[in-house]
């Protein structure tokens, strides 16, 4: 079953004919694509948790270099970088600071495409597909779908499931309700943040056991959700 997962690839490019061109590459594979021309508005785009970003060396705000050593300070999000740099030093200085692949200008789109896959099947890898809570009570099978609660399956829609994963793995972390909305929208999710509160509403009232005094699902007053969990060992 298709969950909406579509992965988010935020390009950093200032030049708007390059990034045409690999946000039009990258469409076709239906990944969920942002564009940011500068590094303050990538730090913004930063907060939605990209699944990989494609970053420029050279743009109108900082360096390439130095965005990519603030992205690595809170997190490690594949970094493939795009540049017309070729030496062989700043690729070296580049693969130093934290990118995880470095791509040359002029560039083969395909090439592009291929590599932004086989970093995100690598990621893919290490992220889990099971998470499991407070021993047990509460797991998700992120692969089938599935949501169990007390040994009961339930039925989720996909925006609750989707909504349900989100925070899930943010364990702990507020979630703004523009970020929820960012995330879900993977799956043309029509609405705005206050519609997440009817949302979470309908999930509260099939995940938690009194949905007035919430175990799982926690609201932030003026800010947004978080869940709540004990991760279950191994
Ligand atoms: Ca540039």
């Amino acid at each position: 079953m298709d969950t909406g997962r579509k992965e988010f690839i935020l390009i950093v490019e200032d030049e708007k004919k390059i990034s045409d061109i690999v946000r039009a590459y990258l469409d076709k594979e239906g990944f969920r694509i942002r564009v940011a021309e500068n590094g303050s508005a990538a730090l913004r785009l930063l907060k939605e948790n990209p699944d990989l970003i494609i970053l420029d060396l050279m743009l109108p705000d900082m360096a390439g270099e130095e965005l990519c050593s603030l992205i690595r300070e809170s997190s490690e999000v594949p970094i493939i970088m795009l540049t017309a740099k070729s030496g062989e030093e700043d690729r070296v200085r580049g693969l130093g600071i934290g990118a995880d692949d470095y791509v040359v200008k002029p560039f083969s789109p395909k090439e592009l495409v291929a590599r932004v896959k086989a970093h995100l099947r690598r990621a893919g890898k290490t992220k889990k597909t099971h998470l499991s809570y407070n021993k047990g009570r509460l797991t998700v099978n992120l692969d089938r779908h599935e949501v169990v609660l007390g040994g009961k399956s339930l039925q989720l829609t996909l925006t609750e499931f989707r909504i349900l994963t989100s925070l899930a793995e943010n364990n702990g972390r507020i979630l703004s309700r523009n970020q929820i909305v960012n995330i879900v929208q993977g799956f043309d999710f029509e609405g705005y943040d206050r519609t997440i509160d009817a949302h979470v509403k309908n999930l509260r009232h099939k995940v938690e056991k009194d949905s007035k005094s919430p175990e799982f699902i926690q609201t932030v007053y003026g800010v947004g959700y978080k869940f709540i969990g004990i991760p279950d060992e191994e």
